[in-house]
C-alpha cells in the first residue's frame, strides 16, 4: 500500500513537473515581418508562439511565401498582417490556400497616406497606398485592439492576460512616441527633411513634422526603378535644401544609393527599415535605433 501511494505521489510529481516545463504547444501564430510578430509577441505572451515570415533583410515589399511557409499558413490558427497594401502576393498565395477568416488584417479602417503623384488612379492599385504604417508608433497602438480582440475571439481562456498586456505595451507606446518628440525637438526646424532610398518615412515624417525631399526611389515599393533625370532632379533638390544625408535601409545594400552618395556626396545613415535586427530586437528598439541615428544625423 505504501508502495503504491508512493508510486502515486510520483506520477502526480511528474505529471506537474511536465506541465510546468513544457510551455503550451501553440506555433500558430504566424507574423508577415518580424515588426508584427513582435507586437503580437508583447500581446500574447510567452506562453504563444509567434513565427514570423519574411526573414530579416528580405524586402518586405511583394513577398511571397516558400512551399515551406505554405505549409506553415494551412497549420497556423491566426496570421498577423501589416495590411495597407504590404502583403499583397503573400495574401494571394494565402487566400487559395487556408481559410480567410485566419487572416488578420491589423491597418484595417486606418487612414492611409498615399501617393502624392498618382492621385486618381484605380483604388484598386495597392501601390498607391502606404504600407508603412510602423514607422509612426501610434498607427501601432490603433493594432493593439484588433489584435486583442482576434487572439481572445482564438483563446477566450487568456482573454485577461491579452488585454493586460495590450494595456501594458500601448503604455509603452506613449512613452515611445513621447521621447521621439523630445529627440525631434533637438533637431532644428529647416533641418527636419528625410531624404530616403524609397518612401519609406511618410507616417513618421508626418507625424513628427519632418518634410520629405523625396526619395531616390519615387515609390511605396523598393522594387522600382528611378530615371536618370528622376536622379539628377532629386540630386538638385536636396543641393538647394542642403540635405545632409540620405536614409537607406541597412539590411539592403544597394548600388543605387551608394552611385547616388558619390554623386551627391551626401553621406548615406543606414537605418532599420522594414524588419528588426539583432541589435533591435524589439519594436521599441528598432523605433530607438532610426530616431537615434536620424537626429545625430540631421543635427550634425
Ligand atoms: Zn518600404
Amino acid at each position: 500500500m505504501k508502495k503504491k501511494i508512493y508510486l502515486y505521489g510520483l506520477l502526480m510529481l511528474s505529471l506537474l513537473l511536465s506541465c510546468r516545463q513544457e510551455p503550451r504547444r501553440s506555433a500558430e501564430l504566424l507574423a508577415s515581418t518580424s515588426i508584427v510578430a513582435d507586437v503580437v509577441r508583447q500581446v500574447a505572451g510567452p506562453s504563444h508562439t509567434v513565427t514570423e515570415l519574411i526573414p530579416p533583410g528580405a524586402s518586405v515589399h511583394q513577398f511571397e511565401p516558400t512551399p515551406h511557409q505554405i505549409i506553415l499558413l494551412h497549420q497556423a490558427g491566426l496570421i498577423f498582417l501589416n495590411g495597407a497594401g504590404l502583403e499583397t502576393r503573400l495574401i494571394k498565395a494565402a487566400v487559395s490556400q487556408v481559410d480567410s477568416t485566419h487572416l488578420v488584417d491589423l491597418s484595417t479602417g486606418l487612414d492611409f497616406r498615399t501617393h502624392p503623384d498618382l492621385h486618381g488612379q484605380s483604388s484598386h492599385d495597392h501601390s498607391r497606398i502606404d504600407p508603412h504604417i510602423w514607422t509612426d508608433p501610434n498607427l501601432v497602438k490603433e493594432w493593439l485592439p484588433v489584435m486583442t480582440r482576434r487572439l481572445s475571439a482564438a483563446y477566450p481562456e487568456d482573454s485577461l492576460i491579452f488585454q493586460q498586456n495590450a494595456r501594458i505595451f500601448a503604455d509603452t507606446l506613449t512613452a515611445l512616441d513621447q521621447w521621439i518628440r523630445e529627440q525631434v525637438g533637438q533637431i532644428p526646424v529647416q533641418r527636419r527633411i528625410l531624404l530616403t532610398d524609397h518612401r519609406s518615412l511618410g507616417y513618421f515624417a508626418d507625424r513628427y513634422g519632418f518634410s520629405q525631399v523625396g526619395a531616390l526611389i519615387p515609390s511605396f515599393s523598393d522594387l522600382a526603378e528611378p530615371t536618370a533625370r528622376d536622379l539628377a532632379r532629386l540630386q538638385d533638390q536636396a543641393s538647394q535644401l542642403k540635405v545632409p544625408a540620405v536614409f537607406v535601409d541597412r539590411l539592403q545594400n544597394k548600388a543605387l544609393a551608394r552611385q547616388f552618395s558619390t554623386d551627391s556626396g551626401l553621406r548615406l545613415v543606414p537605418l532599420l527599415m522594414g524588419s528588426l535586427a539583432v541589435d533591435a530586437a524589439t519594436y521599441p528598439d528598432f523605433i530607438r535605433y532610426n530616431v537615434s541615428r536620424i537626429c545625430t544625423a540631421l543635427q550634425e
